[in-house]
């Protein structure tokens, strides 16, 4: 066989076109149009005598979800900050957090005032390990925070039970994973509080956005008071007046969706099943095909998840089929191969760059709390060892037709047969924040 590695300036395995994310089409054209013309743009504008986008997405997310509530907000990020807050977390507080996820699941605690406690993962999903968790409880401990990562499952039966057994709120962060279902219930519904991103590369998107669920009417009426400043929407809204009413039963601040974002989110919620059915289906293909491959296993399906989503697929390799590079290297070796983005794991979160709250304003932490923040006293040898051993292929990739599968194949075994010549890159793994 002859040829070169596209890294190394050889003819790549592919020169497709992979379908683009974000997608729209008329359907989000015609309903930004209506947003744009009818003078509403905000929840916080006047009442135009019909339901806003907003209250019209948080209806449909509801059900989608199967669940009685919805709050919509600006961002993951947002959504985990109100369901945080609407708990009572709050200063000096500990909330167990997955030590290899997104630093917002981190940095919403610590913006709070308080101290998100890391916790090792499960090497078979990757999501935080129970039985860590139930090691890292204290008598501070006030929320576990769970992440459902890439395309599999926190283990919720074990992190049902933990929570009940120690009476503490389960918050779902299902930022990755709009859709599964968790032995037939929908993620998100399993404990307190589920909270979803809708930033541009999650599977439902209209850029920046996010979402709180909640069977708890109690937990809702408060969701909805923080996220617009104390208000809450009111039953009979005047044609012309604020359908917003003041209340101020919490002291609330503004995560408001627009209503252009809710519409977007309205208009592609219609896709995501659709969509979710196209990448599990290339996904299934590439796992049977994987098989054939050597030194490269794909996460295994929990018999519990009765729906699997794919955000980004997980592939583990043994690097000594790669020749010893890095993940890092057979990742940058894969993207020139294919023309599209194939990323390690993120960095575990106890050296995450961008988990800093050292750098909180002066005054927001005092010398006890900041012995408390240290995070070298977190020790993470399984997010470690994802973070050397799993790379991931971002989800837009599984929305192409049944040839991508194969190309993917090839390119895996291409690079797998000519690794000895990357032995010359740079192996340092990279410290970019997946
Ligand atoms: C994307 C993401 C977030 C943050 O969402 P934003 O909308 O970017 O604030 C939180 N948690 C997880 C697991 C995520 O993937």
């Amino acid at each position: 066989m002859t040829g070169n590695l596209a890294l190394l300036g050889g003819e790549p395995t592919t020169r497709r076109t992979w379908p683009r994310w974000p997608r729209a089409d008329e359907g989000t054209e015609r309903i930004l149009a209506d947003v744009l013309a009818s003078g509403r743009w905000a929840i916080s504008g006047p009442f135009r005598g019909r339901e806003c986008y907003e209250r019209r997405f948080a209806a449909a997310f509801a059900a989608f979800n199967e669940v009685a509530h919805c709050t919509p907000t600006t961002s993951g990020t947002g959504a985990l900050t109100m369901a945080l807050l609407a708990l009572g977390v709050g200063r000096g507080d500990e909330v167990l957090v997955p030590g290899l996820t997104w630093v917002a699941c981190a940095s919403s605690v610590v913006n709070v005032g308080a101290v998100p406690i890391l916790v090792d993962i499960d090497p078979r999903t990757l999501a935080i390990d129970a039985s860590r968790a139930r090691e890292a409880i204290t008598d501070r401990t006030v929320a576990i925070l769970i992440v459902h990562p890439f395309c599999a499952l926190a283990d919720l039966d074990a992190l049902i039970a933990l929570a009940r057994e120690h009476d503490l709120p389960l918050i779902e962060d299902c930022a990755q994973a709009h859709g599964a279902r968790w032995r037939g219930g929908r993620v998100g519904t399993h404990g307190a509080v589920g909270c979803f991103s809708m930033q541009q590369s999650k599977v439902l998107t209209c850029g920046e956005g996010g979402a709180v669920i909640t069977s708890d009417p109690v937990l809702h009426d408060r969701l909805e008071q923080i996220r617009c400043d104390g208000r809450r929407f009111s039953d009979a809204p005047v044609e012309g007046n604020l359908e917003l009413v003041e209340v101020g039963e919490v002291q609330g601040r503004n995560l408001c969706l627009s209503e252009f974002q809710a519409a977007v989110l309205l208009d592609r919620l219609e896709h995501l099943d659709d969509e979710n059915r196209h990448r599990a289906r290339r996904a299934e293909e590439l796992e049977e095909r994987l098989a054939e491959v050597d030194g490269v296993s794909p996460l295994e399906t929990d018999d519990r998840v009765t729906e699997r989503t794919y955000y980004n697929f997980v592939v583990r390799i043994a690097p000594e089929v790669f020749k010893g590079n890095s993940v890092d290297v057979i990742c940058q070796a894969l993207s020139a191969e294919l023309g599209t983005s194939v990323n390690p794991v993120y960095v575990p979160l106890n050296r995450h760059r961008l988990l800093c709250p050292w750098n909180l304003p002066p005054g927001d932490l005092d010398e006890r709390e900041k012995t408390r923040f240290d995070l070298s006293r977190f020790s993470l040898p399984e997010a470690e060892r994802a973070r050397r051993t799993c790379l991931t292929f971002v989800h837009p990739a599984l929305l192409g037709d049944a040839g991508t599968v194969e190309e993917i194949v090839r390119a895996i075994k291409k690079v797998q047969r000519l690794a000895g010549r990357l032995r010359d890159l740079p192996q340092q793994p990279s410290t970019q924040a997946f």
